[in-house]
């Protein structure tokens, strides 16, 4: 009666197979036509019937004979809610897929392509889903494996489940087809079909993830085990990869996955460099790109002859505290290439969020490792001299502490372990030599100051910034302007012009740009006339000339003594400052004005300042009533720009009584120093710096609180020989050198026994 049972064998191998060999459901068919070619070869055509199961082989000659029964679906409950859904789904995408393959057998008639069977109308009218599936069964792009599963299947669920991936590939592919051929509709430019089509080729190509991932897989598989990554990390890479393989290369996860093994083979995981530990050549290396700066440069050669004597020591982590442009940057980079090290620099000025250090999870869109692991990267190798610049100027906020993260940076006990969010592995920092950058100490939280070696660079004298332009500033930037080649000269005076009257800074910075600039100018000149090799002399009238007129008046701010009107010194995070403080006094009702942007502190040391001069008034022959009378104003120059610290008291006060006794304050004198109630000078830091201003400026007398003379012998030796500095322990000892006074002794009614320090000062006249 023409009907075969057709069974796939479980080893589509193995030749005359028995019935163990064989699946226990195949398929009942009915055999429609048979066409011979040649002697014992045939096609045979086969209408299916119905799935069966192999109840049991009754006959193995002439063939294999077997008794069989229809398979039942498993589930005889009532179709759940799923099902039906599920059905639907599939339905809706056959119908799709049985239509596009109607329309192509209508264009090709004549085409060998199989046709489709079944219209559209026939699979809408199927119901039962198991139907649905064997009808879907030759429209589906499944392997043999895939089908035979889904032949011998008996739960209907999962044979649907089974079928929907391809089905859904394929209606895809269609709606794209379609979309394209909307947009192909009525243009009839060559060029635009075809690139029409190139993009219809690339969709269906990437719908069906047909394109070149294997490759791509295949070539980051080589890149690991290549790599010198530990065996941990390895099988992390290679977990990452397995999933990759398993994804669309249009997914995002794969991206994602594909981004993540890339970053772990940029990362340098068990490279160093190997260290150069020739001290003398070191030397030569430091002294050829920086001049000065010994403390800093003989650290570092002791460092290297430390690492030379004990290989494996944590080395000390070096912090660089000093005004901008003083060569904190740049010496970092000698130091990596004197130790023949990798050289990497992070900002961390304005750091706000832990992650910026840490990376962030990556569970976030677009998630990145920090700025720690993205500079090792860059690096290279797992031993660069890491520069971490502006330390002082991290901040922190809700996002989290970087400067926590930077602890375990820092941290030598923790830091062979360091957490990356985004690679959620361990890195090893151990081998890192970071050194460490800031203008003040303020900003920096105290534990991270504990870990680090803190060396000042305080600023340079004139001297030094002239000798610094000459051998190091001119030669660079002559070659960075392509001036190699011209015989240029920048005279010693037109030097000299640039450090006092264009620029006003503690470092070198502008004074380097100021060279570039007049470089720049003569590169123009030099191309315009065309005369390469004629000599060229810049001297100050053609500084001139160049720039423009000077920028700062060089020496004494103020051209005469003044009434009210004081020098006191700051330090701030540019270095040392003059700070002119001017005080007037108006009829009014004792009110004291403060502006110029002060500080609480500053505030506060002028509240101070005006106590002690109502307390001593009557003995400087200031009306002891003034408070009374009039309203004292207190202006601190420039003033946009915030100041704060108590060592603008001595000369508040200074201010305050010249002022009111109306004697003027020699214009050649500068000074520093807390207040007490009792007019007692206390300490002040950053004296250098301070001095260092008060040489800029031109002022002849320094006085300092007697506290700090100790510090004296850091001031470089041409500038203490060139500013007198004169300790104090009292107010009325500044009194005595900043006023201008014909009778001095007369002055201070009182007598001498007030301004010693060691009497007791009387209790505070009631105002
Ligand atoms: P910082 O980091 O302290 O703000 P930089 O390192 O940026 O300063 O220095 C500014 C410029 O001045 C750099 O070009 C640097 O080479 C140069 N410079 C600073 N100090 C010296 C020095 N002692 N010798 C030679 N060049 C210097």
């Amino acid at each position: 009666d023409n009907l075969i049972v057709i069974v796939p064998q479980k080893n589509p191998a193995q030749r005359d197979p028995g019935q163990r060999d064989l699946h226990e459901v195949g398929v009942r068919a009915e055999i429609v036509q048979v066409v011979k070619h040649s002697p014992g070869r045939f096609t045979c055509v086969m209408r299916f019937l119905e799935r069966v199961r192999i109840d049991a082989l009754v006959a193995t000659e002439p063939f294999l004979i077997a008794s069989v029964s229809p398979l039942v679906a498993s589930t005889s409950a009532p179709p759940s809610d799923a099902l039906v859904a599920t059905t639907t789904k599939v339905r809706d995408y056959l119908v799709a897929v049985v239509t596009d393959a109607q329309a192509k057998d209508a264009k090709d008639k004549d085409s060998n392509a199989p046709k489709g069977e079944l219209t559209r109308a026939q699979v809408q009218a199927i119901t039962d889903p198991d139907k649905l599936v064997d009808a879907a069964a030759p429209y589906l792009e499944l392997d043999r494996e895939d089908l035979t599963a889904l032949l011998v299947e008996t739960d209907t669920m999962k044979r649907l489940e089974r079928i929907i991936p391809s089905l859904e590939r394929q209606a895809t592919v269609l709606r794209l087809k379609a979309d394209i051929g909307a947009e192909l509709e009525g243009e009839s430019s060559r060029t635009h079909r075809e690139r029409v089509l190139r993009d219809r080729m690339r969709q269906i190509q990437e719908e069906l993830g047909e394109q070149d991932d294997n490759a791509e897989v295949d070539d980051l598989r080589k890149k690991i085990e290549d790599s010198k990554m530990s065996d941990e990390v390895r099988a992390v890479a290679k977990k990452q990869l397995s999933r990759m393989g398993q994804m669309a290369s249009s997914s995002p996860e794969y991206n994602i996955s594909r981004t993540y093994i890339e970053n772990l083979l940029e990362i340098p995981w068990n490279i160093n460099s190997e260290d150069r530990l020739d001290v003398s050549a070191a030397r030569a290396i430091l002294e050829a790109e920086h001049s000065g700066l010994d403390k800093v440069k003989r650290r570092i050669l002791e460092f290297l002859a430390v690492r030379k004597l004990a290989p494996n020591k944590h080395g000390p982590i070096l912090l660089l505290v000093g005004p901008p442009g003083v060569g904190k940057t740049s010496l970092g980079k000698s130091i990596a290439s004197s130790l023949g090290r990798k050289y990497v620099r992070i900002s961390l000025g304005g750091v706000r969020d832990e992650a910026e250090i840490r990376g962030h999870r990556r569970t976030y869109i677009g998630a990145m490792p920090g700025k720690i692991i993205q500079s090792m990267k860059k690096a290279g190798t797992g031993n660069p001299v890491f520069l971490l610049d502006e330390v002082d100027k991290m901040s922190t906020d809700f996002r989290g502490d970087p400067s926590a993260a930077l602890l375990e940076v820092l941290d030598p006990e923790q830091n062979h372990s360091f957490g990356d969010h985004y690679l959620d592995l361990d890195y090893d920092l151990s081998k890192v030599m970071f050194i460490c950058t800031a203008n003040t100490l303020h900003g920096i939280p105290a534990p991270l100051q504990d870990r680090l070696e803190i060396i000042r660079i305080a600023g340079y004298t004139d001297l030094e910034k002239l000798s610094i332009a000459h051998k190091y500033l001119t030669p660079r930037q002559k070659e960075l302007n392509g001036l190699d080649e011209v015989d240029l000269t920048i005279t010693r005076k037109a030097m000299a012009e640039l450090v006092h009257r264009y620029t006003r800074e503690s470092g070198v910075r502008n004074l380097e740009r100021e060279i570039a600039s007049v470089c720049r100018k003569v590169a123009k000149d030099v191309l315009k006339s065309g005369k390469r090799d004629e000599k060229i002399i810049v001297d100050r009238r053609r500084i001139h000339k160049l720039l423009g007129p000077p920028r700062f008046r060089y020496g004494m701010t103020e051209e005469k003594d003044e009434i009210g009107l004081v020098t006191g010194l700051a330090w701030t995070e540019v270095g040392g400052e003059l700070l002119q403080t001017e005080v007037t006094v108006m009829p009014g009702k004792g009110k004291l004005i403060l502006t110029g942007k002060l500080g609480e502190v500053m505030q506060e040391s002028a509240q101070a300042a005006l106590s002690y001069v109502r307390s001593r008034a009557e003995k400087f022959g200031i009306d002891k009533n003034f408070a009374d009378k009039f309203d004292i104003h207190v202006h601190v120059a420039e003033g946009a720009v915030p100041k704060d610290g108590p060592s603008a008291g001595v000369t508040m006060a200074t201010a305050m009584i010249s002022a009111l006794a109306k004697v003027p304050v020699r214009k050649d004198v500068a000074m520093t120093g807390e207040i007490t109630l009792r007019g007692r000078v206390l300490p002040i830091g950053g004296l250098k710096e301070k001095a260092l201003a008060a040489h800029r400026g031109g002022i002849k007398i320094v006085l300092i609180p007697k506290e700090n003379e100790k510090d004296i012998r850091e001031i470089p030796l041409k500038i203490r020989r060139e500013l007198r500095i004169i300790p104090v322990d009292h107010v009325d000892e500044v009194l005595r050198v900043a006023l201008v006074l014909e009778d001095p002794d007369g002055f201070f009614r009182q007598g001498p026994a007030a301004i010693s320090p060691a009497t007791p000062a009387a209790p505070a006249a009631p105002a």
